[in-house]
């Protein structure tokens, strides 16, 4: 069994293409499931009952990414309409009510973005040295 598949410039190009998910890329399916809980629907006309998308606030095409803090579970028909619009452009035209939504988003990601991240804010910090 000759190792002749694993070349180098394959093993670069895996390696490359796993940082650049990771880094445009980085909201995980658990991420996923605690938004939509936390949002309990659409996030900007509250429809629940709907199979919800991943909305990018701020489009990809104009530099967003798949972020905790970027994206938002939304229903297909706010989905097609929001499409490319500037967020808070597109809720204002839809008079929806765009400064709960952006408080509520605030709150949402902000939980979700610190709590998996707590682990060693604890008691076992026994080594300060001051
Ligand atoms: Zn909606």
């Amino acid at each position: 069994m000759p190792p002749r598949s694993r070349t180098r410039a394959n093993r670069y190009a895996r390696r490359r293409r796993l940082r650049v998910a990771a880094r445009d890329n980085d909201l995980t399916d658990v991420q996923w499931a605690a938004l939509t809980t936390a949002w309990g629907g659409c996030a900007y006309c509250g429809a629940s009952g709907t199979p919800l998308q991943r909305d990018c606030m701020l489009a990809i095409s104009r530099g967003g990414s798949y972020t905790l803090a970027n994206v938002v579970p939304c229903c297909g028909s706010c989905n097609a309409s929001k499409c490319n619009t500037e967020v808070t452009t597109w809720m204002r035209r839809k008079k929806l009510d765009e400064k709960a939504f952006l408080v509520r988003q605030m709150e949402i990601s902000r939980a979700l973005i610190s709590s998996p991240a707590e682990p060693d804010v604890g008691p076992d910090t026994t080594d300060a040295s001051l």
